[in-house]
């Protein structure tokens, strides 16, 4: 099969022939129709992430077919459609796991980084990793939902706010682009919160109902004047961005962080405590959090903005996304 891989730490992906995987007990093999490029794909082309052996096929945002079952599997069909996403599989006995907190697996695997991705023809998967996708969607649609989907969707549907709270979604790009489809669509009242006005338009279109310019007025001040946020949805990996908006939150608001900062964040412990107003983060969710992001997205005709391109142009279509000029995920189709 074909693949893209990245022999080693720092070096420039390849385009390589590659036997086939076959799936081992507990696991399916997956030929590959669609698989994004998240900026999360950066761990393991720069040597980010601890324990990465090398040579190592990148992508967790994989959408495909099931074509070949492992031993004790009976969960999924030759043929069927299916997702892997960041999350590829939990131990099922560490404390967390006992508690069906699967995405807290203290041995969880991450896809694409514990074991070779969907920047190839074909992938293995661990079978509790796998979301079933529905009809509805295309697979190239599909993919990006797998981490930028299901990482806005389930924090929001999480974070305690109700329908009608004000729910900022802070960013306007990969991830933000979703999470204000999914605020609205979850009867929010939707702030989109944005370095200067390009973005307005298409904002609104998404679905918001309201427009901050960053740029032209100090984001916490306009969220204060809309009534304060009960959440914040940070996409932005910017500790500027996130200290900006800690005191536009409403009482028992809360900045909900999903992108990371390479840098840590200051906050006035005082702006926190009156108000119990909090700072958190949402990781991504497990297999079944992520087919409900489809199923929602699907309801609810929520789609990412893609732009595709054919496997070979992986190392292209991954400095395209570094750019920050796609609009909004970078897809590859093998
Ligand atoms: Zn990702
Ligand atoms: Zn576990």
């Amino acid at each position: 099969m074909k693949a893209v891989r990245v022999p080693d730490a720092g070096a420039e992906f390849e385009v390589v022939d590659m036997n086939v995987p076959e799936p081992g007990p507990g696991e399916v093999r997956i030929a590959v129709e669609a698989c994004g490029i998240c900026h999360s794909d950066v761990f393991v082309k720069e040597g980010q992430f601890p324990g990465i052996d090398y040579p190592r096929v990148p992508g967790h945002e994989v959408v495909g077919r099931v074509d070949a079952i492992g031993e004790g599997v009976n969960a999924w069909d030759d043929g069927q459609r299916v997702g892997v996403g960041w999350h590829g599989g939990h131990c099922f006995s560490c404390e967390p796991c006992r508690r069906g907190d699967f995405i807290s697996c203290k041995n969880g695997q991450v896809t694409g980084i514990a074991s070779d991705g969907g920047y190839a023809e074909y992938m293995t998967a661990p079978a509790e990793a796998v979301a079933a996708v529905p009809d509805d969607l295309e697979s190239a649609a599909a993919a990006p939902l797998m981490c930028a989907g299901i990482t806005t969707y389930n924090a929001l549907r999480n974070a305690g706010a109700k329908p009608g709270d004000l729910v900022a979604v802070q960013g306007v790009g990969g991830l933000g682009h979703l999470g204000i489809q999914y605020a609205h669509a979850a009867g929010f009242e939707t702030v989109a919160v944005s370095r200067g006005t390009d973005k307005r338009d298409l904002a609104m279109d998404l679905g918001a109902d309201h427009y901050v310019d960053s740029e032209a007025e100090d984001p916490g001040e306009a969220l204060v004047e809309l009534g304060g946020a009960r959440i914040v949805l940070a996409t932005a990996p910017n500790t500027d961005a996130i200290e900006s908006v800690v005191s536009g939150l409403g009482v028992d608001g809360e900045v909900l962080a999903v992108g990371i900062p390479g840098e840590p964040v200051e906050v006035s412990v005082q702006d926190l405590v009156m108000g119990r107003r909090s700072v958190a983060g949402w990781p991504s969710g497990d297999a079944r959090d992520s087919q409900d992001t489809l199923e929602f997205s699907a309801l609810r005709d929520i789609e990412p903005m893609i732009e595709s391109y054919p496997l070979e142009e992986a190392a292209d279509a991954y400095e395209r996304m570094l750019s920050n000029d796609a609009r909004f995920r970078v897809v590859l189709e093998p």
